[in-house]
């Protein structure tokens, strides 16, 4: 399907940029427009796939391109203040030519935790297509302050979506590798996921196309409902058979191993999709209880058949409890590998939400505490002990 995509803040504009750089490497389709949106006039100057007039620098009366710290509040009061200047962007995008929006942010800052759900509500007022959000939860050894503002962005950027996707930084923290060096390849994994979900929907003709292929409308079903969503992935390598099967057409070689093969192509579909919903999901979670789910599996059309799909899908819908489990093809000829890709929409069971409210309820209880404290402090110091010395004014 079609995306609009908008990146709030440092991160937002990385994976939005990072989302354009997959587009066009795999040549998915799915990016119609992407605009980055920031405080920071260096972070916008840093990216490299999205163009120069879709970068929008907001707040510049307030914060002089220098961003916001991680004052979300903040964030929040600038996107509403220059949310006209982000329209001019949106503005130049051609909205019936796409299928939703994609509002992308890191939650533990400042622009894109206070920016993004003003944006999600602003866009909702007046666009009748789907606004998703896609919220990167912070490492839990960023800090208390990165924790509090993630835990009341995503409590608003929920309500203000259509659905909101969520990704853990916690969850893919890799030790011994540099910060940026491993956001690189954590932002690789959110576009290789989230890409080949709305690449399903976008199979064009020409194109085989298989048995059952994933249509835009089933992906937006299975996010309709609203919530949170994750999404899981499990990948084998395979190898092509001679292009198109002609040859083997023609000497009639397929006939004897049909059989051995379609087994074998079902099983190794079955065992995907365990492992992709059993494996690391975007925001680790328990799957029992997900309202809806979408099963994409994606490969060379030789590799996929009806029957692994059909059971992939009933395995999941006796895993989650949901009656609404859809599931399909997305043929990828050359690919050399197989996927499963698995959107658990509505999901309820989240321990590490639960965990980062608490962090963030301890974490703001201290900040009130600590301001309290030096307050009294500050002016245990300033003023003398007999209240003998007079202020000037
Ligand atoms: P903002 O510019 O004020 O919105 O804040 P940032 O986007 O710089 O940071 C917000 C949070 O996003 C951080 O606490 C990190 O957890 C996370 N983050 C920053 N950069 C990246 C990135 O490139 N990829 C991912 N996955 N997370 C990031």
């Amino acid at each position: 399907m079609k995306l609009a995509l908008v990146g709030f803040g440092q991160a937002g504009g990385k994976i939005v940029d990072s989302f354009v750089d997959y587009d066009s490497r795999t040549g998915s389709d799915i990016v119609r427009a992407a605009v980055a949106v920031n405080t920071a006039k260096a972070d916008l100057m840093g990216l490299e796939n999205i163009p120069n007039e879709q970068r929008v620098l907001i707040g510049q009366s307030r914060v002089k391109g220098h961003g916001v710290g991680a004052d979300n509040e903040l964030g929040a009061e600038i996107a509403e203040e220059d949310i006209d200047e982000v329209q001019g962007a949106v503005d130049s995008i051609p909205v019936h030519e796409v299928d939703a929006f994609l509002v992308v942010a890191g939650l533990g800052g400042g622009t894109g935790s206070g920016g993004a759900p003003v944006l999600a509500k602003h866009l909702k007022r007046i666009y009748t297509e789907p606004v998703y959000g896609l919220g990167v939860l912070p490492g839990s050894d960023e800090g208390g302050i990165y924790t509090l503002n993630a835990a009341r962005s995503f409590q608003t950027f929920v309500r203000e979506v259509d659905n909101l996707m969520v990704f853990d930084n916690d969850a893919w923290r890799k030790t011994g590798e540099s910060v940026s060096g491993g956001y690189d390849e954590i932002n690789e994994e959110i576009v290789k996921r989230f890409g080949i979900l709305f690449g399903a929907g976008e199979v064009e003709a020409g194109q085989e196309v298989a048995e059952s292929v994933v249509d835009s409308s089933e992906i937006i079903n299975t996010l309709s409902g609203g919530g949170v969503s994750t999404v899981g992935y499990a990948s084998e390598e395979v190898e092509e058979r001679s292009s198109g099967g002609l040859l083997s057409r023609l000497t009639g070689d397929d006939g004897g191993s049909d059989g051995l093969d379609t087994a074998h192509t079902t099983n190794r579909i079955t065992s995907l999709v365990r492992k992709a919903a059993l494996g690391r999901l975007t925001l680790p979670c328990e799957i029992e209880g997900a309202e809806r789910a979408l099963l994409v599996m994606a490969g060379p059309p030789q590799h996929l058949n009806r029957k692994g799909i059909e059971r992939g899908r009933k395995w999941l819908e006796e895993q989650t409890g949901s009656m609404e489990v859809r599931g399909g093809d997305y043929p990828v000829s050359g690919s050399g590998f197989v996927a499963s890709v698995i959107l658990l929409s509505g999901v309820t069971n989240v321990p590490r939400i639960k965990e980062l409210q608490q962090v963030a309820i301890e974490a703001q209880d201290n900040i009130d505490e600590i301001r309290q404290e030096s307050d009294e402090n500050l002016d245990s110091l300033v003023s003398d002990d007999e209240d003998e010395l007079e202020s000037l004014f």
